[in-house]
């Protein structure tokens, strides 16, 4: 399947997750919506006849208005005006509850209307065997004055609703986990696909990289079999060194992939010792000066670092830097101007390599340092590489336990700060 059609499938696929999750979540809203109704119809009821009880009771007329109000969804209020005992008006409000099925604490409060005070109040938990015999126990004083009302309030009742509704949990959970599974085998899918492009351009790479070097090889020993050739002694000093070029190109590719190789299996061999860290910079910018001259760059030393000898394997770190100044040249579009500075303080020494080159986009700086990772140039492509420099050198500084960051603009340059502690 091409990345296209992958992309695709992926996004009907998660328009279809997203289109089954609204549902879910539309279905469990409409059904808490039926249940929260069913609930306040059951509790009107139930206060509609406590009320009309008591009334009655007293020997009042019941109005034909409802006499309970819902003021929120958990909360009512029960017009009374009549003589009323709190421990009766529980026992009653327990009684009616009990008999519609509602096993849920609550709070009720009697409030006298004059002074809009409240004149008792009780939570009721549901325990009803304590109830009736606190009920025995005896009588209360009578609130005789006209104005009364009470007002029930049921602080759980969207914890029961919601724990009545068990199996559209059940199904919301599942639900949630087959997002969650469909969501990590897209980015395992994703993942695979891009490390197969990433390894196909590498094999892509490699394969370009060697067919260069092996065609000059044959065509120069190809005119090497010409017996004319050996009229003429500096033709064949100029083919047998080109082989020899050729030759030393490919030893070369061939020993930064098997570097690579040993760092994967940590099997690289470091020979740690105490050396000028200094000398190992000058080195590598002598080394990449054969890269420097035809594109007439220059490199600036500043060596600032009062404090310079590291315990370190000299080979690798000298690598380390030749790596970052042959990007800095290769990634370059102009003559290349690169700037090293070296610091130190109490802890190591800091080393900034600096270059004029096209820089690194934003969105590319996190994965430089990955393997086989290249940024896509585009018009550049035709700058050589196997995305192993960055990765061998962020491995070797790691082993020194130093570390290194980049900063980057396009069209500017690149700045590649590294840290090298002195233990
Ligand atoms: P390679 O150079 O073989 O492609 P590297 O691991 O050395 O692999 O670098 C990874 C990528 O980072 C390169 O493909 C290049 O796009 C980018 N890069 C590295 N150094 C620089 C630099 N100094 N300026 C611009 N881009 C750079």
């Amino acid at each position: 399947m091409n990345t296209r059609t992958l992309r695709v499938v992926a996004i009907l696929a998660i328009i279809s997750i997203i289109g089954i999750v609204t549902m879910q979540v539309f279905w469990f809203q409409k059904a808490f919506d039926l249940k929260e109704k069913e609930f306040s119809q059951t509790i009107n009821i139930a206060l509609q006849s406590v009320g009309e009880y008591i009334l009655t009771g007293n020997g009042q007329p019941v109005p034909l208005e409802p006499l309970v109000n819902q003021l929120s969804g958990n909360y009512y209020t029960v017009q009374l005006n009549g003589h009323v005992n709190p421990r009766s008006l529980e026992f009653l409000l327990t009684k009616e509850f009990q008999k519609k099925n509602i096993h849920e604490d609550f709070e009720f409060g009697l409030y006298n209307c004059e002074s809009k005070k409240m004149v008792y109040g009780n939570y009721v938990t549901f325990d009803s065997t304590q109830r009736d015999n606190e009920i025995e126990k005896g009588e209360l004083p009578v609130w005789k004055n006209d104005n009364f009302y009470f007002g029930v309030l049921f602080p759980n009742r969207d914890a029961t609703i919601i724990g009545q509704m068990k199996i559209w949990l059940f199904s919301s959970v599942v639900m949630l986990l087959v997002c969650l599974f469909f969501g990590f085998t897209l980015f395992f899918v994703f993942r695979q696909k891009q490390l197969s492009e990433i390894q196909k351009d590498f094999i892509n790479n490699i394969t370009h990289e060697f067919k260069t070097p092996l065609s000059t090889i044959v065509v120069s020993t190809e005119l090497l079999k010409n017996p004319r050739v050996y009229e003429s002694p500096e033709n064949v000093t100029k083919y047998t060194t080109i082989i020899q070029e050729e030759i030393n190109r490919l030893k070369s590719q061939v020993e930064s992939i098997l570097q690579i190789a040993a760092i994967d299996k940590e099997k690289i061999q470091l020979k740690f010792e105490v050396c000028n860290l200094h000398d190992c910079i000058s080195k590598a910018t002598e080394g990449s000066k054969i890269l420097l001259h035809p594109r007439s760059g220059h490199i600036n030393l500043n060596f600032h670092a009062e404090r310079f000898d590291l315990k370190m394997d000299n080979l690798h770190i000298t690598n380390v830097f030749y790596n970052l100044l042959e990007n800095s040249i290769k990634y370059s579009s102009e003559s290349p101007v690169i700037n090293i500075e070296t610091e130190s303080d109490k802890k190591g020494i800091t080393i900034r390599v600096e270059d004029n080159g096209i820089g690194i986009k934003q969105q590319h700086l996190r994965k430089i340092f990955d393997r086989f990772y290249r940024v896509p140039t585009g018009n550049l492509h035709n700058v050589k590489g196997f995305g192993l420099g960055l990765y061998y050198v962020k491995n070797i500084i790691e082993v020194h336990k130093g570390r290194i960051s980049v900063q980057s603009e396009p069209n500017k340059g690149t700045v590649f700060t590294v840290f090298l502690p002195f233990s």
